[in-house]
C-alpha cells in the first residue's frame, strides 16, 4: 500500500512550535531546551540519540516529525585543504558546501537554493537554472556536515555557494538565526555573512535585523549596461537604487557592506568600469573584494590579468576605498559555484 509521508520535517519547527509541540505531549518545559540541544547543539542524527528524553517521547516524536540529515554523495579535496561536498538533501535534490579550514579556523560555504533563477552570464549555478528554496534546516546541516567532516566548530560561515539568499530569505534569515544561537552552532552575528546579486527588498529588510550580520554584494560591475548583461536577474533592481538601499543599509546599521568584484576579461576591467566602481564607492563605507572570474564550462567569458587587478586596486586605494586581491581557494577542485554538481551530473563535463 502507498504510504503517504504525513510527518512534518521537525527543523521547520520555530523555537514556539517546538515548546508547543512538547507542551501538547504533556512535557515539562524543561524538554524543549532538550530539544533544541539535540536538533541544533548537538546536531543528533536521529531522535534515538535524545538519550536523555524518555524512549516514549522519542517515539511520539519520530512518528510525528521526520529528522533529516543530507547524505554525502561526492566530494572533493583541494591540495589548499578545502573540501567541496555535493550533499542530497531528502528528496534527492543536492546542493553543494564547501569547507574552508585555516590555522585554527573553519569557514563554511553554504548554499541557500539548489540551483538559482538569476540567471548571471558568469555563473555556473546560473546556467543550471532553478530548482528549489532550501529551507533553514537544510541550510543549517550544510554547516554541522563540514562540521562533522572536519572535527571541529565552524568559526565562520558565507552564504555563497548556490542560489540567491534574498530570493529565499524568510528561511535564510531562520538558518542564520540558528546558527548565531547560543544553543545553536554558537557562530558570531558577524562572522555570518549573506551574499546577495543586489535583491533590493533583501537589502532592506536585512537592514532592520537586529543581529549584526555581514553583508555582501555581488557587484561585477557599476555601469548598468554591463550588469544588465551580466547579471539579467537583477536588471530592475538598477545600480541607483542599489546605491540608495545600500546607503540606507550603512545609515541604519554602521556596519560596512563587502562588494565582490569578479574581474572578467575585456569586459569589466576597462577603463571606463574602473572609473564607474570608483564612483559607485568613493565616499561610502565599503570594502571591495576583487577576484578573477573562475572560467566556467560553455561560458567564452575569461578571467582578467594580475596587473588589471592591483590597477583596480590601486585607483580604488586612491580614492579612499579600501580593496583587496582575494584568491579564490578551491581552485584546483572546481571552486566556481555549481561546478562540482554539473560534473556528477554529467560526466562528460569533466
Ligand atoms: N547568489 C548570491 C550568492 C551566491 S554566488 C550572489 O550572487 O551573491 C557567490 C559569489 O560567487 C557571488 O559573488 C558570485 O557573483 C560569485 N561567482 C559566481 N560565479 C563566479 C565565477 N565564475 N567566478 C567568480 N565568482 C563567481
Ligand atoms: Fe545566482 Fe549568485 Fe550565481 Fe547569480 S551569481 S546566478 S545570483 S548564485
Amino acid at each position: 500500500m502507498e504510504h503517504t509521508e504525513r510527518r512534518r520535517d521537525i527543523k521547520q519547527l520555530t523555537r514556539e512550535d517546538l515548546a508547543r509541540a512538547l507542551s501538547d505531549l504533556k512535557q515539562p518545559a524543561f524538554r524543549t531546551k532538550q530539544l533544541i540541544s539535540w536538533l541544533y547543539e548537538k546536531h543528533a542524527h536521529s531522535f534515538d540519540e535524545m538519550t536523555n528524553l524518555p524512549a516514549a517521547l522519542r517515539e511520539k516524536l519520530a512518528e510525528r516529525y521526520t529528522l533529516n540529515i543530507p547524505a554525502e554523495v561526492a566530494r572533493q579535496v583541494s591540495k589548499d585543504g578545502s573540501r567541496k561536498y555535493l550533499l542530497e538533501l531528502a528528496d534527492g535534490v543536492t546542493v553543494e558546501t564547501v569547507g574552508m579550514p585555516r590555522r585554527n579556523k573553519l569557514s563554511v560555504c553554504i548554499s541557500t537554493q539548489a540551483g538559482c533563477g538569476m540567471g548571471c552570464a558568469f555563473c555556473a549555478t546560473g546556467m543550471g537554472g532553478f530548482v528549489r528554496s532550501l529551507t533553514s534546516g537544510e541550510m543549517y546541516d550544510q554547516v554541522m556536515h563540514v562540521a562533522e567532516d572536519f572535527g571541529t566548530r565552524p568559526t565562520s560561515v558565507v552564504f555563497m555557494g548556490q542560489g540567491e539568499p534574498f530570493a529565499n530569505y524568510r528561511e535564510t534569515l531562520a538558518a542564520l538565526r540558528w546558527l548565531n544561537a547560543e544553543d545553536g552552532a554558537g557562530i558570531g552575528a558577524r562572522h555570518l555573512t549573506v551574499s546577495t546579486c543586489g535583491v533590493i527588498p533583501g537589502i532592506r529588510a536585512f537592514a532592520e535585523e537586529p543581529e549584526q550580520f555581514t553583508l555582501a554584494i555581488s557587484l561585477h560591475s557599476a555601469i548598468q549596461e554591463t550588469r544588465n548583461k551580466l547579471m539579467p536577474g537583477v536588471k530592475k533592481y538598477t545600480l541607483l537604487r542599489l546605491r540608495e538601499a545600500l546607503d540606507q543599509y550603512i545609515e541604519k546599521t554602521g556596519r560596512r557592506p563587502t562588494y565582490e568584484f569578479a574581474l572578467i576579461g575585456g569586459v569589466n576591467d576597462t577603463n571606463p568600469e574602473m572609473d564607474a566602481l570608483v564612483d559607485f564607492c568613493a565616499g561610502t563605507l565599503a570594502h571591495v573584494n576583487i577576484i578573477q572570474l573562475n572560467r566556467v564550462k560553455n561560458s567564452l567569458l575569461e578571467p582578467s590579468t594580475p596587473e588589471k587587478a592591483a590597477e583596480l586596486v590601486r585607483r580604488l586605494n586612491a580614492h579612499g576605498v579600501e580593496a583587496t586581491i582575494r584568491n579564490s581557494r578551491g581552485n584546483d577542485i572546481d571552486a566556481a559555484c555549481g561546478q562540482l554538481k554539473q560534473r556528477v551530473i554529467n560526466p562528460h563535463n569533466a
